[in-house]
């Protein structure tokens, strides 16, 4: 038996660009959990792998980027304006940088090569290991986490997907097109359901939630009744 004290582990995870992320994010800041955002790792793997040249032109060398791991250093610090973490490489933020569209083609490549997997699973699960934690990725209700007393799947229609991405990627200023988004969404989440390992897919146990339409309200009404049966059941 649980109850409000109790702090319990929530997995999120789904498709790419469904909102994930804003999700988890305001489940931790209503909970007062700590969130995780998984992706951010993989992405902060590969942006140290494009910057030592260990993917050259999109094509990703791996042996090359299992010889960097050692010496890639990921941590987070809170960021109180945007009531989230920052991911650092190597001491250095990278936050802006991980979310580029080269970053974005190439990340699937290097999430699935067991020796990254192993790494940051590692580190996500000592991360967690005091529970109250929101965890956001692909793996976390099936390998990160497969005792969680809350798994969530998320998914949105393809098209809304890409806005969303499309939106957050130009009020930055990035120079992308509706097309190439499309196209990097609809190609991620292909790449994430097909890798040999950790694949992406729904725990049996996950409750699904397709936010297509949703608000964030909207969302959080639907969580916080499954969270209330979970820990007063
Ligand atoms: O969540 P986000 O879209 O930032 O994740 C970027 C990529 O990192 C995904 O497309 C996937 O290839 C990889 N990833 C993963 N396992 C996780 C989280 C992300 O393989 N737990």
């Amino acid at each position: 038996m649980k109850n409000q004290t109790q702090k319990i582990v929530i997995a999120i995870d789904g498709f790419s660009s469904c909102g994930k992320s804003t999700f988890a994010k305001a489940i931790a800041a209503r909970l007062g959990y700590i969130f995780i955002d998984t992706g951010a790792m993989y992405r902060a793997v590969t942006l140290y792998a494009l910057e030592q040249g260990a993917i050259l032109d999109g094509k990703v060398d791996e042996a090359a980027v299992v010889a960097l791991l050692p010496e890639v250093n990921i941590s987070f610090r809170f960021n109180a304006e945007r009531g989230a973490s920052d991911v650092y490489v190597n001491g250095e933020l990278a936050e802006g940088k991980i979310r580029s569209i080269e970053v974005s083609n190439c990340v699937s490549s290097v999430s699935s090569i067991r020796e990254v997997r192993e790494k940051l699973v590692a580190m996500q699960q000592q991360m967690g290991r005091e529970r109250g934690v929101v965890m956001d990725g692909r793996d976390i209700g099936t390998v990160v986490f497969p005792d969680a007393e809350l798994k969530i799947f998320m998914t949105a229609e393809p098209k809304v997907r890409a806005e969303r991405r499309y939106a957050e990627l130009t009020a930055k200023g990035d120079k992308v097109t509706m097309e190439e988004i499309l196209e990097n969404v609809i190609s991620r989440d292909k790449a994430d359901m097909e890798r040999a390992i950790s694949p992406l897919r729904q725990a049996e146990d996950a409750v699904v939630l397709d936010n297509s339409y949703m608000t964030v309200e909207e969302q959080m009404a639907w969580f916080m009744e499954r969270y209330e049966k979970i820990v007063n059941a």
